[in-house]
């Protein structure tokens, strides 16, 4: 069976690299792409980093219980893992990973205990996290402010993961997820996981 491997960050924490990273490193991996509501930045593709759909549109999907978890991350902006998603993925004989907030992660791993590992990706000190988020230049200052202040109420979290991954020196934290992967991920696939001990 496929595993569930959920990263978490912060908005600014690094998280997108060190996905990407994982996926470009290990071909058993494949990455759920969530349907969200939120405007598409210039830089994203439809289908590759989301399935950006109208409100109307993921309401129905909600009513159809297609989702595996879902939530208004931010005011009038919902983010959902599909359920066809993952199921085709794991069909593939993939692991799957989800890049998914705080306490979309926590209720995934309700769904799937068994088979889910969390991991918290943590910016060195709160400022360095303000600062990424700036020099992304890709929000509004108002969009910038919501995602602060989110970002300080979702670092009180950490302890609920089963992994918590300080991202300070990016090498280190490349290095660091890939030990993650083949400890937890590859060598241990027989093995349930229920995990919660921060192990690093
Ligand atoms: P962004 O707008 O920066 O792409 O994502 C904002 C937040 O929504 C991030 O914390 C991201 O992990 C989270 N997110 C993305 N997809 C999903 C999803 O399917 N479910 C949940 N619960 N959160 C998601």
């Amino acid at each position: 069976m496929g595993k569930l491997i959920i990263v978490t960050a912060p908005s600014g924490a690094g998280k997108t690299t060190l996905v990407r990273h994982l996926l470009g490193t290990y071909n058993k991996l494949a990455f759920s792409v969530s349907a969200t509501t939120r405007p598409k930045r210039e830089t994203e593709m439809e289908g590759k980093d989301y399935y950006f759909i109208q409100v109307e549109k993921f309401k129905s999907l909600i009513a159809e219980d297609a989702f595996l978890e879902w939530e208004e991350v931010y005011e009038n902006q919902f983010y959902g893992t599909l359920k066809s998603e993952a199921e085709r993925l794991w069909s593939e004989g993939k692991h799957v990973i989800f890049d998914i907030d705080v306490k979309g992660a926590l209720n995934l791993k309700m769904v799937h205990p068994d088979r889910t590992l969390t991991i918290f990706v943590k910016p060195p000190t709160p400022e360095s996290l303000a600062n990424r988020l700036r020099d992304r230049k890709s929000e509004s200052e108002e969009s910038l402010r919501k995602r602060i202040e989110k970002a300080n109420y979702e670092l009180s979290f950490e302890k609920k993961f089963d992994i918590v991954l300080v991202n300070d020196d990016l090498e280190t934290a490349l290095s660091e997820a890939e030990w993650i992967m083949e400890k937890y991920v590859f060598e241990e696939t027989g093995k349930n996981l229920h995990l919660k001990s921060n192990i690093l």
